[in-house]
């Protein structure tokens, strides 16, 4: 049926209009198809499955979007992206109106008071807007959003169980199963969301902690941990590895970040690992012990934010009952066209392989429903960028020094201090530099890292300039704006086509 469809190498047509796309997916299916009632049931809206959902209806496909949750959006903006970054933007401006940042500035305010209760109303308001942004997107496009919890029930049905315990069951020629990840549990603590918190209890604390201890100074532990250091907590972050920023970023880079992380009061245990935590009262203690010296220490707190990453959720949810079964990691498995083994049945986002990134989701949501429509399908993970919003952020994309090292990739180094910069020193928010990688011999473009205030901005023209495969005198030749951050981008690589920065 479907893989019938799908292999038959339909010339997806990009820039079509979508009423001739539609005509030919609607004569498609009718040659192929079963009698199901619905063309793609997406489990989960997420920005993975929601984003899907839209785009297949974009495309002429009858769509439904299960949640389970009572608003839409998932992880990313119920408890991930969306809030975090309220809390981080929010938490930033107290600090900078707090410390003596303001004042320098020739700012000056009798005194500044914290209240959280208003800035959590910030967030929550933030977080309303937008999921119930997607429940108009829906009705505009035509996606039906199905309440309660989906469980695959055949290759072409869908079981969903409702909030008040009665059943439907959907038909449909597609399933895509976006069902996202969940917090990774520390064994032996216990998160009661309010003393020992993961990162959704993070996002909702009522009271600035005293002392807070972070297991994981990866992305979000950092990020979170940032927030409750600006906001008054004196915060440790402890780390298994060695380095902060989690995995893929550049040991440059994140040498400098911790220097800036720690400069700000943020404090950092490397190489050392959490073995158990105890309460006493408002008291807990965090056992850690050095991962190299194996030396053993016992460290207070009054919050505990478990933050040792994520894992696909997919349990339960009727793998199987078709034969599929998640790999040892709990992830769906897929092959290049998001399709698993049950030809109608496809998976993207957090509950299979590879970052888990919002963004990530999204495009692979879109590519999986092109590819049900005949399209072809790729996703470049190389090209798939990584934002750290601190401040400064913390942004990559493509290949670090030490995986070019690795894989023996003979590379050039392209650096600018943000110093040097004009827009950074006129906006006195200097801390960070460009440093771009590049293949010796071509002078193509083979990553790009970032430490400044808009690194999360900026770094979606490395981005665009690696997907068309640019070279460092392709970027540097072209003209940016002045004064502005992307200036540097254009220096740092300056540097790696010719050697010779005009700034610096
Ligand atoms: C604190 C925090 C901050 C983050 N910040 C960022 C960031 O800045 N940038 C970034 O790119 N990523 C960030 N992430 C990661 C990002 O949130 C995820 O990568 C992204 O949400 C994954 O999207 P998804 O659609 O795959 O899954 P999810 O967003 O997890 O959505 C899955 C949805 O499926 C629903 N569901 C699951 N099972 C069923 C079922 N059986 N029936 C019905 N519904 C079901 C769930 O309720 C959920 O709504 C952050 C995560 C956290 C926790």
């Amino acid at each position: 049926m479907l893989s019938t469809f799908s292999q038959k190498s339909l010339p997806f047509l990009k820039g079509s209009s979508s009423k001739v796309v539609r005509c030919l997916i609607v004569s498609q299916n009718r040659s192929y198809a079963s009698e199901a009632d619905n063309d793609l049931v997406v489990i989960g809206s997420g920005p993975g499955g929601y984003v899907a959902a839209i785009k297949a209806a974009q495309l002429g496909l009858k769509t439904v979007c299960v949640e389970k949750n009572e608003t839409l959006g998932g992880t990313c903006l119920n408890v991930g992206c969306i809030p975090s970054k309220a809390l981080l933007n929010n938490s930033h401006l107290y600090y900078m109106a707090a410390g003596k940042d303001l004042k320098t500035r020739g700012i000056e305010f009798e005194s500044v008071k914290l209240n959280l209760d208003q800035m959590m109303g910030q967030k929550t308001k933030a977080v309303k807007a937008l999921t119930g942004g997607i429940a108009h997107l829906f009705k505009q496009n035509k996606v039906t959003h199905v309440p309660g919890y989906g469980k695959i029930s055949g290759p072409n049905e869908v079981t969903v169980v409702k909030s008040d315990g009665t059943e439907e069951k959907i038909s449909t020629k597609n399933i895509m199963i976006a069902t996202g990840s969940e917090v990774t549990p520390f064994p032996g603590i216990e998160i009661d969301e309010e003393k020992v918190v993961s990162s959704t209890g993070a996002l909702s604390l009522k009271k600035v902690p005293e002392k807070m201890i972070v297991i994981g100074a990866g992305v979000i532990g950092v990020e979170l941990g940032s927030v409750w250091q600006r906001l008054g907590a004196q915060v440790t972050c402890v780390e298994f590895l060695g380095h902060v920023g989690g995995m893929g970023i550049d040991m440059d880079v994140s040498k400098n970040f911790q220097r800036i992380l720690q400069k700000q009061g943020l404090k950092f245990k490397l190489d050392t690992k959490v073995i158990g935590a105890s309460i006493d009262g408002n008291n807990i203690k965090v056992s850690v012990e050095g991962v190299k010296n194996q030396k053993k220490e016992e460290i207070d707190c009054d919050t505990l934010l478990v933050c040792i990453g994520r894992r696909p959720y997919t349990n339960n949810i009727g793998l199987e009952s078709v034969g599929l079964k998640a790999d040892n990691r709990g992830r769906v498995e897929v092959n290049e066209r998001f399709q698993t083994s049950v030809p109608s049945i496809f998976a993207i986002g957090d509950c299979i392989h590879g970052p888990m990134l919002a963004h990530k989701a999204e495009d692979e949501g879109i590519l999986c429903v092109e590819g049900i429509c005949g399209g072809a399908v790729h996703l470049d993970y190389n090209n798939v960028p990584s934002v750290i919003y601190t401040h400064p952020e913390v942004a990559w994309v493509g290949k670090n020094e030490e995986q070019l090292k690795e894989e023996g990739v003979e590379y050039k180094v392209g650096k600018f201090p943000l110093a040097a910069n004009s827009r950074a020193k006129t906006n006195d928010d200097t801390d960070g530099f460009v440093k771009v990688l590049a293949d010796k011999t071509t002078d193509r473009l083979l990553g790009c890292h970032f430490i400044g205030s808009v690194a999360g901005e900026l770094i979606n023209e490395a981005v665009l300039a690696m997907e068309y495969g640019a070279s460092c005198e392709d970027i540097a030749r072209v003209c940016h704006a002045h004064p502005t951050v992307s200036e540097a981008l254009r220096e740092a690589n300056l540097m790696a086509y010719c050697g010779k920065p005009i700034n610096f």
